[in-house]
């Protein structure tokens, strides 16, 4: 079922991996008992129940229901497949997975894509940072001189140099293997339009490595060495890079932002790099982007804090705008709304953090995100910079603006807090009177509320008969006993589900092989995450008083339907002889008929 990966080596790989110390290195775990707690990253929500038992080496989410063990949740974290997942902890383990038999030496067409593309990304950052300590990149290590970054930090983020020429990295990656065609798919150069051949993307700039959370280069954030209009370009989106999902920094950032209970998001490359320099680790860059909301979900993870840093320039304002309306749609806003701590820092002095660490030392940049404010009240600040508050009309549009914002709060726990301060805040600052802000509220929000999409996704309501099924496969696995009855009433076609008729099958092989069945025994046999999840859900709950006759009546609900199955096919038949004209077959199929509807009454 694995692959090429023999099974002892997928036992061992898993037995040496530690599930507590897997999911701290991407989540914030607290200690709950026998167990540990954590928001789930599999769904939104602002109380944990995400649960991690050492005990089982398992995981389980009562709230989405994701789970299983070490593998599935590598599998979901860094969307591998199961061979990848297997691949990537074995590696962590230092466990050597034998490569397949047969003379293929390079091993190439088992290696994923995905990992052809890290490799290649791993190649060009070798690349670059040797082109950096060449003659070549003088230029380059005069600027990062000039911005004070030390020879150390240099080495830690693995900067380097693309040189100007249009082959640089094309020749020299071709001289040690990789093609041309990868290094395209991994963005590193561009097909010619004309001609065959490519060229290098990255020319004559310094190059910042984009890491991913297992610590592999991913993409490229570039700055220019020279007067390009484009003074910054990044890697393009590719299967393992995109600029919404990936943040500069968290790899190194992770465990202080953990540590310290939370994050600044600044702009540049530099800032984070000064930042960590001085000892400020909690500290992370979007890649020229505005923050997504796939960032804040990733962030909320590790912490319930986040600092956005802009400058207080006129487009560091806009921008820090541009953040504030995001934070207020749809998912971020219902974090927001319900108590996840959004700030906006501003670095006055026009200075960019990079700059304010090295010229007045890392207590200025924390005193700076120390004097953050929240999302509304730095919309009252430039609403009112904006316009003139001294006049009526300028105040009104300063309210209209604020309130503009509020109104974007989506329904969740604690909007209603969130509009009573801002209320307040505003009946204070303009001195005006509550109820005349709260009908103007109104107001507002009848205007704006139109094509706003609801922000929970409707989740597809069971059935009952998917609940039977599963209400089956649970019994199984808490009450042993019941397998006999199981599997001497129910048949594989019983199960509407694919996954479920799977997992009954496998269950019923475990069972006529080992004379038992156990959720730890099956679940060491499944790869697919969601079969993995039941299985972690029924494991990980308190068993119900009787599970035996829960499964009883579960296997009673679906044999219901079986019943039920052939009462409508009968009656088609019947319906059909009769049109024919066929009497006795007709007859027959009548008495059948009844004799089907007793024994559906039967159950
Ligand atoms: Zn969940």
């Amino acid at each position: 079922m694995s692959g090429f990966i023999p099974e002892d080596i997928i036992n061992r790989v898993r037995d040496s991996v530690s599930i507590v110390d897997l999911v701290s290195r991407y989540l914030s775990l607290k200690k709950a008992g026998a167990s540990y707690k954590a928001l789930c990253p599999f769904h939104k929500e602002k109380t944990p129940s995400f649960v991690v038992s050492p005990a089982r080496q398992s995981f389980h989410c009562f709230g989405c229901g994701k789970g299983g063990n070490v593998f599935h949740f590598v599998m979901a974290m860094d969307r591998l497949s199961f061979p990848e997942a297997v691949r990537v902890l074995a590696s962590d383990a230092g466990i050597k997975i034998p490569e397949a038999r047969g003379p293929d030496v390079a091993g190439e067409p088992q290696r994923s894509e995905r990992e052809r593309l890290y490799e290649a990304n791993k190649r060009a950052a070798d690349f670059y940072a040797r082109m950096l300590n060449s003659p070549a990149g003088g230029r380059a290590r005069e600027y990062l001189e000039s911005r004070g970054i030390s020879d150390e930090m240099v080495e830690r983020c693995c900067l380097g140099y693309s040189p100007d020429s249009w082959e640089g990295l094309v020749s020299a990656a071709g001289d040690s293997g990789v093609s041309a065609d990868l290094l395209c798919k991994a963005g590193l150069a561009i097909s010619r339009e004309e001609g065959s051949g490519c060229y290098d993307r990255f020319r004559n700039r310094l190059m910042f490595p984009i890491f991913d959370n297992r610590s592999r280069v991913v993409g490229f954030g570039a700055r220019t060495m020279a007067d390009d209009s484009a003074k910054y370009l990044n890697s393009p989106e590719t299967p393992v890079f995109s600029k919404g999902r990936n943040l500069y920094g968290l790899n190194w950032a992770r465990k202080s932002i953990v540590d310290n209970k939370r994050v600044a998001v600044v702009e540049g490359y530099t800032d984070v790099i000064m930042a960590h320099q001085h000892g400020v680790e909690n500290v992370v860059a979007t890649l020229g982007t505005a923050l997504t909301r796939e960032h804040i979900r990733l962030l909320h993870r590790l912490t319930e804090r986040i600092d956005v840093v802009f400058d207080s320039d006129t487009a560091g304002q806009q921008a820090a705008e541009r953040s504030m309306e995001l934070f207020l749609s749809e998912g971020a806003g219902a974090l927001v709304a319900a108590g996840f701590d959004v700030r906006i820092a501003t670095i006055e002095s026009g200075k960019d953090p990079c700059d304010l660490i090295r010229e007045q030392g890392p207590e200025a940049f924390e005193k700076a995100i120390d004097a953050a404010v929240d999302v509304y009240a730095k919309k009252l600040d430039i609403a009112s910079q904006r316009h003139n508050t001294g006049t009526v009309e300028g105040k009104t549009r300063a309210v209209d603006e604020v309130l503009g914002l509020v109104a974007r709060v989506p329904n969740a726990v604690g909007r209603q807090l969130r509009i009573d301060a801002t209320v307040r805040r505003l009946s204070d600052t303009f001195d005006i009177d509550d109820q005349t802000l709260r009908a103007r509220l109104s107001q507002i929000e009848r205007h704006s509320r139109r094509g706003e999409r609801p922000d929970q996704e409707p989740t597809a309501p069971a059935t009952r008969y998917d609940a039977a099924e599963r209400g089956v496969l649970e019994a199984l696995l808490t009450a042993p006993e019941t397998a006999p009855e199981v599997f001497d009433k129910l048949r594989a076609d019983d199960f509407g589900s694919e996954k479920l008729r799977m997992m009954f099958q496998m269950a019923r092989d475990v069972y006529e092989t080992s004379g038992t069945v156990s959720g730890e025994l099956l679940m060491r046999k499944l790869e697919d995450p969601d079969l993995a999840s039941l299985i972690s859900r029924v494991l990980n709950r308190p068993p119900g008083p009787d599970p035996q006759k829960a499964g009883s009546d579960c296997i009673r609900v679906l044999l219901r339907r079986r019943v039920q199955k052939k009462v409508r096919a009968v009656r088609k038949e019947f319906e059909r002889a009769r049109t024919l004209g066929d009497d006795q077959r007709a007859h027959e199929l009548n008495v059948e008929y009844l004799k089907l509807q007793t024994e559906v009454q039967a159950f």
